[in-house]
């Protein structure tokens, strides 16, 4: 067993950014640790393009697997596993990673690290960093099962530079058994990324004080920066924004490079879910909010008056 094995998601023919995230730190790892960089592709997408991302052979199943079934998910992956005999699996923390990822794990009889937000090199072994406790404390973990399995939350790492190669493809036969019959699927009324994988996200709270003046002011500004819409749970609870977009501990677990919190007070139970974020930007008209502890930049004012300003000053760069 050797080399890191990245598995690669992708969405309507494009792989996600995730892929290329872990694919870059893979070849980092890889430079410590030893073996290939690889990546297993379920499904049909351009599996070489993988190669320019800093893969040298990607592993793939064909098949039409659009409608999201763990169980064949997990008998695709399997079979991949089989044929790479990586020493090291990652994979991104969003919903397969949640869902499908812990499975295979299971029939691989190995151990998972979830939910990193580092991996380094130590000793030939690759060790994760993952957040504890709501972000309180990081514990380093090492698998001591092989192949050693982490799951990293999008955003982690920076998207390595395109290097223009290209992959060898290995195609792999799987016998995969969906468990679950998709009726229908719905779009998300949105077209921004998903929260789980947003790099920038503006959220609002209950100071917001009405869903009209949360449309008419966080919607703007989030749009304004390329950015997801989140909501602290008493916006949620007050009907001011939707479920889905809360953030915290009942909510998403985000990981944004920018997060603009409006009008919240920085919970425990709401810091727990953006704790992680690169640069925390805090807009609270109280300057004791706890906020403004977690925050890498933060604005004393009333939102009312300092969202629409930036708004208008993104939108005019
Ligand atoms: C089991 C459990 C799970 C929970 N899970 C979550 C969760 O997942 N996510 C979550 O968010 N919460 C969660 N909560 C709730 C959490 O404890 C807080 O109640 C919630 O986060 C508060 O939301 P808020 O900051 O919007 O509101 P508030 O705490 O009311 O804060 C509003 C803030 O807005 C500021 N403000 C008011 N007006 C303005 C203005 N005009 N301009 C600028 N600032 C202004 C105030 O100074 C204040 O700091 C959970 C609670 C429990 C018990």
């Amino acid at each position: 067993m050797s080399g890191i094995l990245v598995l690669a998601e992708h969405e309507d023919g494009s792989f996600k950014k995730s892929a290329g995230e872990l694919l870059g730190k893979a070849a980092q790892l890889a430079a410590s640790v030893g073996g290939d960089v690889m990546a297993a592709v379920v499904g049909d997408a351009p599996a070489a393009e993988l190669g320019a991302l800093g893969a040298t052979k990607v592993f793939q199943v064909s098949g039409d697997f659009a409608a999201y079934d763990a169980a064949a998910m997990v008998d695709a992956w399997h079979a991949i596993v089989q044929a790479a005999s990586p020493s090291v699996i990652l994979a991104s923390a969003g919903y397969v990673g949640k869902d499908a990822l812990p499975r295979l794990v299971a029939r691989l009889g190995t151990g998972m690290g979830s939910e990193v937000t580092d991996l380094r090199a130590d000793g030939g072994a690759v060790v994760g960093r993952r957040p504890m406790f709501a972000g309180k404390i990081y514990a380093d973990v090492t698998v001591t099962g092989s192949p050693a399995v982490f799951s990293v939350r999008p955003n982690s790492f920076p998207q390595p530079s395109p290097s223009g190669g290209s992959a060898e493809v290995v195609a792999v036969d799987a016998s995969c058994t969906a468990l679950t019959q998709v009726v229908e699927t719905k779009a998300p009324a949105s077209s921004t990324a998903d929260l789980t994988e947003a790099a920038r996200i503006v959220s609002g709270g209950r100071s917001l004080k009405s869903s009209e003046q949360f449309d008419a002011v966080i919607r703007p500004l989030a749009a304004s920066v390329g950015a997801t819409v989140g909501a602290s749970r008493a916006a949620v609870d007050a009907g001011y924004a939707a479920h889905n977009e809360q953030v915290g501990q009942t909510g998403k677990t985000v990981n944004p490079t920018l997060y603009i919190a409006c009008g919240i007070s920085g919970a425990i139970q709401h810091l727990a879910g953006m704790r992680t974020s690169k640069v925390i930007v805090a807009i609270n008209k109280d300057p004791e909010a706890p906020i403004f502890e977690h925050a890498t930049y933060g604005i004393v004012d009333d939102l009312f008056e300092v969202c629409p300003k930036l708004t208008k000053a993104f939108g005019d760069l």
